[in-house]
């Protein structure tokens, strides 16, 4: 039989199978499911005859037991990490070997296209292009500095009608890698042609502080590439713990290896396939090791801070009262769910015209209220959009990039997303195969919010 490509690599992950069980709440799942069994089979063993009534004292019932607490996860899991890499060359520069890589790729016919950060004629901004020619990779930016458009939204784009069998490799972050893999799980984006290349996200710098000096802030970008430094970036990269945890098929590992070099980490089968068709030799290594090692540590730094972070913020943005103190700045332009990967509605109810009222209508409102705001029904908007995303918000921050108001969306979004996805130990886009919570139900789920 043949390996589903888009398994991980039996080879390299043999350490993860009892851990990915546990993060992938298989253990729960089939146990909740046993427990779905039981209970029909007791119903079947039910005897059709009524007992015969007895004198004697009814049992007292037993007093209820006191649902167990839910442990609310505050952050990210630990991603585990697979152990077996391929070296390259990278003394001339980590995007140059990744541009090399993707050449191979491409001349080789492994790809047919490439779907890869460019810098856009006026320098002021940066595109994806999905590109055939080998030759038109020299221009590109493998790690740009900003992501105006999230990597997962522009897969989607192209995979949405029909893929035409064009076998693509995508190099996106970790965090539109996440987004790209929840959407193939909502029928969103098709998978299964897309080599998803990530590497070790340094962060993005927010877009308009791009724009007021694009040559400073690629020189800080730079500088914060080449040495691991907390620069100014979109504050939910801050706090990512998964900005190097990989979620695709190979990554680009660069933290704590020999300058000289980068490693190329095979994460799949389909990614095990390209490195061999390429002829390049994935296996365990101290290098790895060592890259391992570190990017453990700055995820467990990230993952502190990140705690931190979003604690302060819920205790000073959450709540009725404070949110709508929050939101009172925003327009309503709708920005922060246009540019969102996972907000995948074909068809908005927000924006159709079952909210489009007659004169008449506001007046009413008015009058019950005493007054009415304008733009009306934000409140509204961003708790649709919160009950609607959290589940599969990968903290990306491409919405608080776009608010123009400069509302911390993101941060509010990813925080509320941690805790939503945690009730359920569920990381969006962490596995294709992991189902989405909420699709699936068991009968004893939840039942600490009673029957
Ligand atoms: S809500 Fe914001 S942070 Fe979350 S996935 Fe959407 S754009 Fe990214
Ligand atoms: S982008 Fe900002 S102003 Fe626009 S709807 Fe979203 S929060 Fe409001």
């Amino acid at each position: 039989m043949e390996a589903n490509e888009n398994t991980p690599d039996p080879q390299v992950t043999n350490i993860e199978t009892s851990q990915e069980s546990k993060e992938l709440g298989v253990e729960s799942q089939e146990s909740k499911e046993s427990g779905v069994e039981s209970q029909e089979s007791e119903i079947e063993a039910t005897p059709e005859t009524p007992a015969p009534e007895t004198t004697e004292t009814p049992e007292e019932p037993a007093p209820e037991e006191a649902p167990e607490e839910t442990e609310e996860r505050t952050e990210p899991v630990e991603v585990e990490m697979p152990m077996r890499a391929a070296v390259l060359d990278a003394k001339s520069g980590v995007e140059n070997a990744i541009i090399n890589f993707l050449k191979d790729g491409l001349t080789n016919t492994i790809f047919d296209a490439v779907l890869v950060p460019y810098k856009v004629p006026t320098g002021e901004s940066f595109v994806y292009m999905l590109i055939h020619n080998p030759d038109l990779l020299d221009q590109s930016s493998p790690i740009a500095p900003i992501m105006p458009t999230q990597g997962g939204q522009a897969l989607a784009s192209i995979t949405r009608q029909e893929t035409g069998g064009l076998k693509i490799a995508a190099v996106i972050r970790p965090c539109e890698t996440r987004a790209a893999i929840e959407l193939s799980k909502l029928s969103q984006c098709d998978l299964e042609n897309i080599t998803l290349i990530s590497y070790d996200c340094p962060g993005v710098l927010p877009t308009a502080e791009f724009i007021e000096d694009p040559n400073k802030a690629i020189e800080m970008f730079n500088e914060g590439l080449n040495n691991w430094n907390d620069m100014a970036m979109r504050p939910v990269c801050l706090l990512d713990s998964n900005s190097n945890s990989i979620f695709g098929d190979l990554h680009f590992g660069r933290l704590g290896v020999d300058g000289g070099t980068m490693l190329v980490i095979q994460k799949t089968q389909k990614g095990k396939a390209v490195l061999d068709a390429l002829g390049l030799n994935a296996e365990p290594s101290a290098a790895i090791d060592t890259w391992k090692a570190k990017t453990n540590e700055m995820a467990e730094t990230k993952r502190s801070k990140r705690k931190d972070a979003f604690g302060t913020l819920r205790s000073e943005k959450m709540g009725l009262a404070n949110l709508q103190d929050t939101f009172s700045t925003c327009i309503n332009c709708h920005n922060c769910m246009r540019v969102c990967p996972v907000d995948y509605c074909q068809q908005c109810y927000f924006e159709c015209d079952d909210l489009k009222f007659l004169a008449e209508d506001y007046f009413q409102r008015a009058n019950a209220a005493g007054s009415l705001n304008f733009p009306p029904d934000v409140l509204l908007y961003h708790m649709g959009r919160m009950i609607h995303m959290t589940m599969s918000c990968v903290s990306c921050g491409t919405c608080e990039d776009a608010c123009p108001v400069k509302i911390p969306v993101a941060q509010i979004y990813s925080s509320v997303a941690d805790e939503v996805q945690g009730i359920f130990d569920y990381l969006s886009g962490r596995d294709p195969d992991e189902p989405r919570p909420l699709l699936t139900y068991s009968l004893n789920e939840f039942s600490e919010i009673g029957e």
